[in-house]
């Protein structure tokens, strides 16, 4: 009805420091209630262009900006976001299904501090340089800015994600065209309107929102659009392998992870119960980090699923903005379903579902009846070949199994395409670090999961990525390297 679309969030474009309405939209949903409650840009290539065109525009002064310059833009950005933090969550989390705590906690200071840390590291670095005294030669490298950095982010973190590309391009002096998922845009456009307040000037940062096929093609393919960073599935990523390379672009990929947790009989099980709790089914299991197969050696095989079982069934799911809720809901109905359909896959195997999904009831309040929630599931008796245990399901369902000895679990830890993340639990020092060293995986937590320090590398390897984040990682990857020889 008119009253309905009256009151709808209608997002637009970010274009050169204005806000630009587009010709067609697409519906966002609540997926907490299932309604309709926002429109967004459906841009394409018209669009895209307008804001390469800006971004290139606004390149020559913005590169040419000392380092501490843009430091205190940037600072400016995270002390914005800092102030509206209550709104940015509340939006997040109505955007995206998250818990009001998740994106209070996590996803907004994150996004501010994404910020805060890229403002101060581009302040530190060094080059190299060395000498040739016997050809009476000194070499050294500097680092330039490469141009339009073309950013594409997912909508598991929507802003927290999307700040961690932008911050570092623009700290090295690049000017962005970032294009959010079609799914949780809201926090970025109303980051679009703290711009001009920080100082960001015109054309810097540039947001165009809209799908991967349209949006996100005309980006990968545009030929001003020199280096992508992308941050979502792996399948995405090998399309815009594809469509990159008729022009070599610099690619940066963050992709998806099928994680293992490796649990040894000396694990502090009062440490690790409740961390792979979290580490199975924080933010719905929607993170790239989220813990899919647990290994728990024979020993402690049945007490650890005991506790385990008992303590996934206290974990409330429901309202988002209940504060006292441990899971908000799944992205889409979509989603809901296919990660559904991985549960009954299991089952349909023989595989034994000990909670959650098709087992206990779900109890939700009147408004969130038609939302897309499910119960944090745990899967055992399942195959290491099942779909369950080699396929990112990117939802609240892990797989709980028991191994033998660390030689046995090292192979099938590794016995997957992916290779992102892993923890290990046990109060063996050597055998952390043997382990440690031997697992394919671009992370490796020991007795913690999602402890992180921005300065160092992070990223995966096999299937789950190519190319690292970090300090020192991201200014590489946004900056290009020149080597300087000398004689005097
Ligand atoms: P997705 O690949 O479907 O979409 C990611 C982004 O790419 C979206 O903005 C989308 O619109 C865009 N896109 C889709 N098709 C495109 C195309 N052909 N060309 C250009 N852009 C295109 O991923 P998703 O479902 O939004 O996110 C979930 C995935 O992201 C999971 O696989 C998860 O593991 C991964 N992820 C990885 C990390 C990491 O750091 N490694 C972090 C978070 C999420």
């Amino acid at each position: 009805t008119m009253a309905q679309s009256k009151s709808l969030l209608v997002l637009e474009n970010f274009i050169g420091g204005k806000f630009v309405p587009c010709s067609s939209y697409i519906d966002s949903y609540n997926p907490s209630t299932g309604d309709v409650y926002c429109k967004v840009p459906d841009s394409g290539k018209e669009e895209v262009e307008a804001a390469v065109k800006a971004a290139k525009d606004a390149f020559p002064v913005w590169s040419s900006k000392s380092p501490l310059e843009r430091s205190q833009i940037l600072n400016k950005l995270a002390d914005l976001i800092e102030q509206d933090l209550e709104a940015f969550a509340q939006a997040e989390s109505k955007d995206q299904g998250k818990t009001i705590t998740f994106a209070r906690t996590v996803d907004i200071p994150r996004a501010a501090y994404n910020f805060r840390f890229f403002a101060s590291s581009i302040l530190h670095h060094v080059t190299e340089c060395t000498e040739m005294a016997t050809m009476g030669c000194v070499h050294y490298t500097s680092r330039a800015p490469v141009g339009v950095a073309g950013l594409i982010s997912p909508w598991n973190l929507p802003l927290y994600l999307l700040t961690w590309k932008i911050a570092p391009a623009i700290a090295c002096g690049n000017t962005v065209v970032a294009k959010p998922s079609e799914m949780t845009s809201v926090t970025a456009w109303m980051m679009c309107k703290l711009m001009e307040k920080a100082g960001v000037p015109h054309g810097v940062v540039n947001i165009v929102f809209g799908t991967g096929a349209k949006a996100g093609e005309a980006l990968v393919c545009h030929p001003d659009v020199p280096l992508i960073s992308f941050t979502g599935s792996t399948l995405t990523a090998q399309r815009i392998t594809e469509k990159s390379a008729p022009h070599c672009k610099r690619l940066s990929l963050e992709l998806g992870g099928k994680n293992p947790a490796i649990i040894f009989d000396d694990a502090d099980l009062s440490q690790c119960i409740p961390t792979t709790l979290r580490s199975s089914f924080a933010n719905q299991g929607e993170i790239c980090l989220c813990t899919s197969r647990i290994f728990v050696q024979r020993g402690i095989y049945s007490e650890f699923l005991k506790r385990f079982v008992a303590e996934a069934k206290k974990w409330k799911t429901g309202n988002p903005s209940d504060p006292t809720v441990n899971m908000g809901a799944l992205i889409s109905k979509e989603h809901l379903e296919k990660v559904r359909n991985y549960v009954k896959k299991a089952q349909a195997e023989g595989a034994k579902i000990l909670c959650g999904e098709g087992v206990d009831s779900l109890a939700l309040p009147p408004g969130n009846q038609k939302g897309y929630f499910m119960l944090p599931t745990v899967i055992t008796e399942v195959k290491d070949e099942s779909c369950c245990m080699q396929e990112e399901i990117f939802g609240p369902v892990t797989c709980v199994v028991p191994f033998d000895t660390e030689e046995e679990v090292i192979k099938r830890a590794n016995g997957v395409k992916y290779g992102l993340a892993a923890t290990v639990w046990s109060s063996n020092v050597g055998r952390v670090h043997r382990v440690a060293h031997r697992l394919q995986s671009g992370l490796v937590w020991t007795n913690c999961w999602l402890v992180r320090d921005l300065n160092l590398p992070f990223g995966g390897m096999k299937a789950s990525g190519i190319g690292r984040e970090g300090a020192k990682d991201s200014y590489e990857f946004f900056t290009e390297v020149k080597t300087i020889t000398i004689k005097h």
